[in-house]
């Protein structure tokens, strides 16, 4: 939750940040928009201003050149005109003194003589006309009908008495001209045409030229003509019929257009000689160029980090957007590896509380329960097959299992091992179907498997979950390893023992040191030669607080937790101190079964123990026989054979105690070398018809006989069992028949009464 509202916050500053830029961005586009526009109005006004006073430099050149000619033809007298030579000598004192190259006078009849002499008819010529209507004109002049070479000339009407009585001619070279117009606007960026109101193109500077030949455009003096580029023009300032009706009634002007793929300006403004014109035209290039100047390059510098910037933020944010992706991933694979079991992928048990606790908050009393299982003898199916079977077998189980608790809606957790732990609606149904199930696995293990389980029907969901579970696992307990019934529910007959196994847990250890550990013995009988043969130790707890309690109340739990083995050292110590008392007091020795559990045998060392006990007694191994059952050979086969074996490698005899009462009681007998077989009738009779039973036991005493062992019956409560017995040959016998387990002055009593 807090994660979510840390990632929301992370995002809005990121977007604040990025709105925030964008917005600067924005600003900037458009301060560059505007530092644009104003540059190109900054820049036609420029374009103007320099165009008009780079065409006033070309007008005041013209017009100084009138003014020479103008000079010359007031000092034509009108006399003189008619005296040939004098003109003549006039006419060339003018080529010497100006930079005229040729100057001649024209007749009102169109007669023009040239300073040298030769003489031309012009009546026919355009600035002889105009001039002789009192203008002042220029004029391209090619082949001039004088030597071919292209002028430049400029005409002024000679006025006599108010009327015009000549004209006179002065000529350049066109190359002077050129380079006079080419010199007066290379300064000038723009190209620079001079037209007539025609737009019929006169002159251009090179680079003018140069543009025209480029786009297949007539060049000057070639039908050029600028109201041809106005053609193709896309206007966006201005019109092409504007330009021609401002070059008609000589006006200057500016438009704007795209030409050649080019943003183009164009000012036009009137030469004030002739009806002549300075075209100027600005490419988008030289615009830019100054658009991009200092304001620009400050736009453009603040743009080009902003756009760094943003690029930037947005792969840091996106970065951290992808870290914290990862992170979460990783949390998240964390988390279910911390939840789901690593080898069945079901909830852990810390995973499975937790969600039991979660669906318990608005649980009713009795909706739910707890079913706590594991599967009998598993252990014996891990050896038996291997471990890879036996985890392939408990994935196949973990499977139907949340399979079953899915179907319900509940939940599916292992403890482990083959401890499973379910969660379900506590209804008949659901019980009955789980009763019904058979976890047959036989793809895996050709075997049957028997499940037990405790059910713990939930009725105050405040308690803490473990406390469940724990209690599902004790009633489980209850019918663990038993053949009839596999289910028990959590009762008050469980909870009174659970009270009582704690109180027993708190006072085992003062009791140990208290001694009140005290073994009772119970005679073994020859029913043969009616005589004592030996002796079973079996301990009772003798509390001051509680009076006798019997082994069956805490052997188990001692088993389980382990303390078992003080209580049994306790008992062989003092078994053996009888002996030695016994032998002191030169009494007959018979041997005494001690019972050995399963937690002495896997904890080792249990030959040395005893060797170590006897010696310390100073007693030989035949004073005592240790029994041994089935429950250790479950749980460790190899370590057992092995500690029995030196067991009787030192001397000791070794009992197999209940023998038929497990599963593999067989094949224990085949693997290890027991000298004693006890055989239990109360187990034989338990269940069963009696015909079999007899015959079973029949055999099995031969085959003990065969295999060389003793047999001894236990539980003989009656006196044809006994006799039964003795019929098969079995000779010796322990059970109520002949006494119970007794307190150590009364066996002392029954065996060497008649010695004291
Ligand atoms: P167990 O070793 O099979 O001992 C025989 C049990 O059968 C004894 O119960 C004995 O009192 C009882 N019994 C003897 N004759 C008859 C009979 O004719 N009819 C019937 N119904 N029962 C008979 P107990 O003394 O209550 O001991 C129960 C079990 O507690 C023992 O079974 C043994 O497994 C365990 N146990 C007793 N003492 C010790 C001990 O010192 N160390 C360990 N580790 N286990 C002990
Ligand atoms: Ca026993
Ligand atoms: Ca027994």
């Amino acid at each position: 939750m807090d994660q979510a509202k840390k990632r929301q916050k992370k995002w809005i500053k990121g977007a604040f940040l990025v709105l925030l830029l964008l917005s600067v961005l924005v600003l900037t586009v458009l301060g560059i928009r505007l530092s644009w526009r104003t540059t190109i109005q900054r820049m036609e006004a420029e374009q103007k201003e320099s165009l008009q006073s780079h065409t006033s430099v070309l007008y005041d050149e013209l017009e100084r050149r009138f003014a020479i000619l103008d000079g010359y033809s007031a000092s034509f007298i009108p006399r003189n005109i008619e005296d040939h030579t004098s003109l003549l000598e006039k006419l060339t004192r003018c080529v010497n003194k100006t930079e005229f190259a040729l100057v001649c006078f024209a007749y009102p009849d169109g007669t023009l003589y040239r300073h040298d002499g030769a003489k031309v008819q012009v009546s026919h010529r355009y600035y002889f006309q105009r001039a002789m209507q009192g203008g002042r004109v220029v004029s391209f002049l090619e082949n001039a009908n004088i030597d071919n070479a292209k002028r430049v000339g400029m005409a002024v009407p000679v006025m006599l008495d108010g009327e015009v009585a000549g004209v006179l001619l002065g000529l350049y070279d066109e190359a002077g001209f050129r380079a006079m117009f080419e010199r007066t606007f290379a300064a000038n960026r723009a190209l620079a045409y001079l037209c007539d109101s025609t737009g019929e193109l006169l002159m251009g500077t090179e680079a003018s030229e140069t543009f025209l030949k480029e786009h297949g455009l007539a060049s000057v003096g070639e039908g050029g003509n600028f109201m041809a580029i106005m053609e193709e023009a896309e206007f966006f300032e201005g019109s092409k019929a504007m330009v021609a009706e401002d070059l008609r009634i000589g006006r200057g002007g500016h438009v704007a257009y795209r030409y050649g793929g080019a943003e183009r300006h164009t000012v036009y403004i009137p030469l004030g000689v002739d009806d002549w014109y300075i075209v100027s035209v600005l490419h988008e290039s030289q615009i830019y160029e100054d658009a991009m100047g200092v304001a620009g390059m400050f736009y453009a510098i603040i743009f080009i980090a902003m756009v760094a910037v943003l690029v930037i933020i947005m792969y840091l944010l996106l970065l951290q957007h992808k870290q914290a992706r990862q992170e979460r991933r990783k949390g998240e694979e964390l988390q279910y590896l911390l939840e789901h079991d690593t080898l069945t992928g079901i909830w852990t048990e810390p995973a499975f509380m937790e969600r039991v606790s979660e669906r318990l908050v608005d649980a009713q009393p009795g909706e739910f329960c707890l079913i706590y299982l594991d599967f009998y003898k598993f252990k014996l199916i891990n050896e038996r097959f291997g471990y890879a079977k036996g985890n392939e077998l408990l994935c196949a189980l973990a499977e139907e299992l949340e399979r079953f608790s899915g179907h319900y809606d509940g939940l599916c957790g292992r403890i482990n091992g083959d401890h499973f732990v379910l969660f379900m609606p506590h209804k008949q149904e659901m019980i009955q179907e789980f009763n019904t199930k058979k976890y047959r696995e036989k793809r895996i293990i050709p075997l049957e498997l028997y499940l037990h389980y405790g059910i713990y029907v939930i009725q105050d969901g405040s308690i803490p979950v473990n406390q469940m579970v724990d209690a599902a696992k004790l009633a489980q307990r209850t019918v663990k390893g038993n053949y009839n019934n596999c289910v028990a529910y959590y009762d008050d007959q469980i909870k009174e023992k659970q009270v009582k196994e704690q109180e027993l847990i708190t006072t085992m250890t003062a009791a140990l040191e208290n001694g009140e550990f005290i073994p009772y013995l119970q005679p073994q009988y020859n029913y043969r030669t009616h005589t004592i043969c030996g002796a079973e130790a079996l301990v009772r707890w003798k509390s001051p607080a509680k009076g006798m309690i019997p082994p069956g109340e805490f052997i188990p739990l001692f088993e389980r937790n382990g303390f078992v083995s003080h209580v049994d050292e306790a008992v062989w110590n003092q078994v053996c101190a009888l002996q030695r008392r016994w032998l002191d007091e030169g009494k007959r020795i018979y041997p005494i079964s001690i019972n050995v559990s399963r937690t002495d045998l896997l904890n080792g060392c249990i030959a040395e123990k005893l060797t170590a006990l006897l010696e310390r007694y100073r007693l030989t191994p035949e004073v005592l026989r240790v029994e041994v059952t089935e429950s250790a050979y479950i749980d460790d086969p190899e370590r057992l054979i092995a500690e029995i074996n030196r067991l009787a490698e030192s001397g000791f005899i070794v009992e197999m105690d209940d023998f038929g009462s497990g599963f593999s009681s067989l094949n224990m007998l085949k693997d290890v070398p027991f000298q004693v077989l006890k055989t239990d009738l109360n187990f034989l009779s338990a269940t069963g018809l009696k015909p079999r039973r007899d015959r079973i036991l029949d055999s099995v005493i031969r085959m003990a006989h065969e295999l060389g062992m003793l047999v001894i019956a236990e539980g003989v409560e009656t006196k044809e069992q006994a006799d039964y017995l003795l019929n098969l040959n079995c000779e010796c016998m322990q059970g109520y028949y002949f006494s119970r387990p007794v307190p150590i002055e009364e066996y002392e009593n029954m065996v060497y009464g008649d010695d004291v």
